[in-house]
Formats: C-alpha cells, sequence, structure tokens
C-alpha cells in the first residue's frame, strides 16, 4: 500500500517569550522546528520587544518563522505544543507570562475553525508584534493599514538573531 504524500505548505508560526532566557528559548524552538521531520526551509525574522497586551509581566521577545512543511496542520500544531513544553511552558493563567508561545499564524492560504484550531490565528491582525515580524518575511501577506491599524502599540526590533 502506498501512503499518499500531504503536499507541502507554506506556514507562518508566531514566536513569544517573557520568562527566563526569551532570546535563548526562542532560538531553541526554530532549531527544534527545523529538526522536525517533515518541516523545511525555516526562516526567521528579526527579533522584536514587545510590551504585554492585556497582562502584565517583563516585555516579550517575540519573531516570526516561515517554513515549508509536508506536516498537516493539527500535526504542526502538535509539533509546537511538544516545543512549549520542551521549552518548560505552564498555564496557570490566562496571558500568563510564558517561557515559550508558539502559535500557528497562516497555513498556506487555508481556514480551519475547529475546537483546537483556528487558522488564520484570530489575534493576527491585532497583535504588533506578530504583523512586523511577518510583514519582514512576507510582505505581500501584511498590508500597510493592517501595519497602521496596531501602530498604538508599543514594540521595537532587537538585534539579529546570531
Ligand atoms: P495558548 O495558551 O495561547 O498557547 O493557546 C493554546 C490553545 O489555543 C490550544 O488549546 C490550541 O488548541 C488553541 N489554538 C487554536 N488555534 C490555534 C493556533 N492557530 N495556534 C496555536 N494554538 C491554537
Amino acid at each position: 500500500m502506498t501512503v499518499p504524500l500531504h503536499p507541502c505548505v507554506r506556514a507562518y508560526v508566531g514566536l513569544g517569550a517573557n520568562l527566563g532566557e526569551p532570546v535563548a528559548a526562542l532560538q531553541a524552538a526554530l532549531c527544534g522546528l527545523a529538526a522536525t521531520p517533515g518541516v523545511e526551509a525555516v526562516r526567521a525574522s528579526s527579533f522584536y520587544r514587545s510590551a504585554p497586551v492585556d497582562a502584565g509581566g517583563p516585555w516579550y521577545v517575540n519573531a516570526v518563522a516561515e517554513l515549508d512543511t509536508t506536516l498537516t496542520a493539527p500535526a504542526l500544531l502538535a509539533t509546537l505544543q511538544a516545543l512549549e513544553q520542551a521549552a518548560g511552558r505552564e498555564r496557570p493563567y490566562r496571558n500568563a507570562p510564558r517561557t515559550l508561545d508558539l502559535d500557528l499564524l497562516l497555513y498556506g492560504n487555508a481556514r480551519i475553525d475547529s475546537p483546537r484550531l483556528t487558522v488564520p490565528h484570530p489575534r493576527l491582525w491585532t497583535r504588533a508584534f506578530v504583523l512586523h515580524p511577518l510583514h519582514e518575511l512576507a510582505p505581500e501577506r501584511v498590508s500597510a493599514r493592517a501595519l497602521a491599524a496596531v501602530a498604538d502599540q508599543a514594540i521595537e526590533r532587537c538585534d539579529p538573531p546570531a
């Protein structure tokens, strides 16, 4: 029996952390993504610092990763959640500070609305810390109007990761 191959899809993943060593956590997550079977051509945006939205705690370090994958969207989400667990992620309450948060932002042009997965990510268009790094990697997917809509949110670019 031959197993049908899933077509290769370009996906975008949001990365954020504001506890522990955020830059190291993001770099480890990018390495983890690149080492995942079925994930290729991982490309990272610059790193950014952003004030927490709807929450207290230290500023976040954020980035977006572009990748090509033969994983299905639920399988990619499971990979992201395993990487969060490996980074010691705990969920004591909503919007709690976190050692690593990984969100599936876009999966090709798919629209998914299931109990466990919503794509495009429901808060993608309201967050400067997602839109700026996403615009850096895929300017055709983020309009000037979308960036203008989040212009009031504090965000600054950090030095590019080594
Ligand atoms: P969070 O606490 O922000 O990491 O949210 C994780 C929860 O959001 C999990 O239960 C996921 O199943 C759900 N979820 C729904 N859509 C997405 C998405 N596009 N990316 C990541 N998590 C998602």
